[in-house]
Formats: C-alpha cells, structure tokens, sequence
C-alpha cells in the first residue's frame, strides 16, 4: 500500500508519526535474545497498527564484543527483516554503558525522532513504552524515564545496596533520578546534547538528568531476567558505583580539606588545654608536645593535600569537555 492511499484511508498523518529506536546492549546474550526480538517485533507492530510510530521504526542491537554467538544471531535476525533489525558490533567488550552510548548515536545518526534504550534480557516491561511514547508525542516530554515501581523482586542485598548509592550520590551533589536504570526514551533533541559530552568515564544515569529539557516517568514492574545469567556481578556493580560518584563529584576531595581542618583544631584545643595544665600543676612531661604536634602537622598534611586537591579537581572538570550548555529551541 503506498504511503498516499494509507493517507487516503486513515485520517492521521502517517508521515508524522515518530521514527522510534529500540536500542539494546547485548554481552553474551544468545540465550534470549531470538526470544527478546520476538517479544519486541510484536510492540513494534502493534504500535505501528495503532497508528502510534512511524512504519520505520526498528530495533537496534549492539553486540558488545560477546564471545558467544550473539553477533551470528543478530546477523540471522538482519538477514531475515533488514528493514526491521540491525546490528552494530563493537570491536571489544567496552561494558553496558558505552555500548549503550555507541547504540544511541548510531540510532541518532541514523534518524531516528526518538531512541529507548533497554536490556536486552527483557527485565523492563516493554509495555511500559507504550506510554514512554505517548509522552513524547503527546505531552513533547524530550525524555521519558522508565522508573521501577517497587524493588521487591530483588534480593535484600541488592535493594539496600541500591539505596545506600543513591543517598551517597545525591549527597554528593550530582542528580539521578531514584529506582531508574537505563531504560528511557530520548528524543532527537537530547541525543544530540548527549552528542556533545565527550567523557570517556561514562555514567548515563548521571549524565541525562543534566541535560534539562522536559522530562516524564512512567512507573513499571521490573521482572527477573528471563535467560542467560546477570552479566553485573558485584564486582562490576561496586566498580559501577564509584565509577558514578568518582565521574560525578569532586566532594571526595573537597573532603580531604575539611578533615585536615577540623585536625587543626584539635591540634590547636589539645594546645589550649596543655599550657592550661602548665599553669595549673598538672601537665606530664612531653605528652603535650607531643599531642600537639601530631595533630597540628597531621592537619597541616592534609589540608595542604586538599588544596592540591581542589586543583587537581578542577583539571578532572576540564578534561571532560563537557558542553556548556545544550540548546532546546532556536527560532
Ligand atoms: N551488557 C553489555 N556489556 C557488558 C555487560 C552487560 O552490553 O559488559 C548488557 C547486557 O547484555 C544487558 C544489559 O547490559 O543487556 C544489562 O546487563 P544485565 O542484565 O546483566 O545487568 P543486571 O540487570 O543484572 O543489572
Ligand atoms: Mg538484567
């Protein structure tokens, strides 16, 4: 059916309707993934019949270096529907969050009006892209976070381990948006923001909320993994954290100076209390000295630490090269 006659009998405008991305890391995922494409072809095509997305839509894979036979089955699934699946590969194992970078920017490049990003083990409910994309068409929400409702699937460690972070980072200073992973909608505005930031240290969660632009939630049950095995160990998940904080904040360092501060003082109250015991009787031969001493110098050691600190955070700043600022509109 031409595009004209489809216009012809169907009031809506097909050529407006957004060219949405599904934009999935895989590491190691031959598991699920024929099943994980299966699952997504459907809401592709049930949005498309309902008029909600554009016929061009597709689902992007990003085989991030896997050693198992994850790019083969990403070929198969291309060769099959080339309009509806394709497939980067990246040279080798660079972890979730670049993959997952280098899959938005193709999807960008490519033009798409809208990327959502999403596991590829199908623990987000898909069906909460539904209204993803009605906010995005509707109430022109640039980005759509997909926020877990509960946590009560995971285990007990986990769910505090998970909160503990986010208290530390907003503590920290730097924004995220609580209970939400990497699965969300970015319009072409925000990829092109994102675009600008040029840090190797990549922290998508971090890095989103300070894009600006009006943003939107929408609330969905994670399930458990539905095959394969969690490819984030603990290991992974601690580096993760401090990857987050250390990429985030110059806090850590700023600390370094209050500690040698409050040192001082110490030094300098334990100074006050020793020539107070020299006039009253009390003092012990070369305690006081030594007490002193020990905490003045240590003081001294760290505050000068810290101001060597300040300036090495500020360098860390600069050498990101982050954009100043991003532009919403321009008329
Ligand atoms: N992933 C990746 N590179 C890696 C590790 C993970 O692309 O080095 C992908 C993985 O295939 C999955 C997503 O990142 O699609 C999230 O990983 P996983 O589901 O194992 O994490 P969890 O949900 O257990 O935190
Ligand atoms: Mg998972």
């Amino acid at each position: 059916m031409t595009s004209e006659y489809a216009k012809f009998l169907d009031p809506v405008d097909v050529e407006s309707l957004p060219i949405i991305y599904f934009v999935l890391p895989c590491y190691n995922e031959v598991e699920g993934l024929e099943h994980t494409a299966e699952v997504l072809h459907q809401k592709i095509s049930q949005l498309v019949a309902a008029s909600k997305i554009s016929e061009q839509s597709r689902i992007l894979f990003v085989d991030d270096g896997s050693e198992d036979g994850t790019w083969g089955l990403i070929e198969k699934l291309h060769n099959m529907d080339g309009s509806l699946f394709g497939g980067v590969k990246l040279a080798h194992n660079r972890g979730h969050q670049n993959a997952l970078y280098a899959g938005l920017m193709e999807a960008y490049k490519a033009g798409c009006d809208a990327a959502i990003s999403m596991d590829a083990d199908l623990q987000d409910d898909v069906n909460a892209a539904d209204e993803m994309i009605s906010q995005f068409s509707e109430q022109h929400c640039e980005i759509v976070y997909g926020v877990r409702s509960s946590r009560e699937k995971d285990t007990w460690f986990k769910r505090n381990t998970a909160e503990l972070f986010y208290s530390i980072f907003a503590w920290m200073g730097a924004e995220t948006v609580p209970n939400h992973a990497d699965y969300r909608l970015m319009g072409s505005a925000s990829l092109e923001a994102l675009s600008e930031y040029n840090e190797v240290n990549l922290f998508l969660r971090g890095i989103v909320p300070t894009l600006g632009f009006k943003t939107g939630k929408v609330y969905y049950e994670r399930g458990v993994r539905e095959a394969g095995e969690s490819k984030y160990p603990l290991r992974k998940m601690i580096a993760f954290a401090i990857e987050g904080i250390t990429s985030f904040s110059t806090k850590p360092l700023k600390l370094v100076t209050s500690i040698g501060v409050l040192s001082i003082l110490v030094g300098l109250t334990m100074l006050i209390y020793v020539i107070a015991s020299v006039f009253t009787n009390h003092a012990v031969v070369g305690w006081g000295s030594m007490m002193c001493s020990l905490w003045l110098i240590g003081g001294f050691l760290m505050l000068s630490l810290g101001i060597v600190g300040e300036y090495v955070g500020k360098i860390y700043l600069e050498s990101k090269h982050r954009p100043r600022y991003c532009i919403e509109t321009k008329l």
